[in-house]
């Protein structure tokens, strides 16, 4: 398991961190296989989207914050909202390696979301190389 470090600046935000993975996986030595990438906070989630153009995640963040339902929330920390989306995105992901590089489609990003920021967060990378007959 490799492990990398993401430092998030604002309450809710959208950071890329594909070449943050893919410089551990030169590291790692793995030409090909599949990468399991896995946030490990209840404040936060792990999804794939468009890297190209920023309006995307200006959308995407204001969309999820439209998802939060209008009920009061008990947990007493105030921030089950947080909480919610972090649940509604998911923790993990799995994508493929090919030669020694996340294979993602054209316009595709990894990106780690904040719910709860700001704050000092880890991400977990568990690389599986795949037999090599395949
Ligand atoms: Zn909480």
């Amino acid at each position: 398991m490799i492990e990398i470090a993401v430092q998030s600046h604002h309450r809710r935000e959208m950071i890329e961190i594909t070449s943050q993975i893919n410089a551990a996986l030169d590291a790692a030595g793995i030409e090909d296989g599949v990468c399991h990438i896995f946030v490990p906070h209840t404040t936060a989630a792990a999804v794939i989207n468009e890297n190209a153009d920023p309006d995307v995640v200006h959308d995407l963040l204001n969309a999820w914050a439209k998802l939060l339902p209008p009920i009061h929330f008990a947990h007493a920390e105030g921030n089950s909202d947080a909480h919610f989306l972090s649940s509604v995105l998911g923790p993990s992901l799995l994508v493929p390696i090919v030669r020694g590089r996340l294979h993602l489609g054209t316009w595709q990003g990894v990106f780690f979301v904040e719910l709860d920021g700001p704050r000092s967060r880890r991400v977990w990378l568990t690389p599986v190389a795949a037999r090599p007959e395949i």
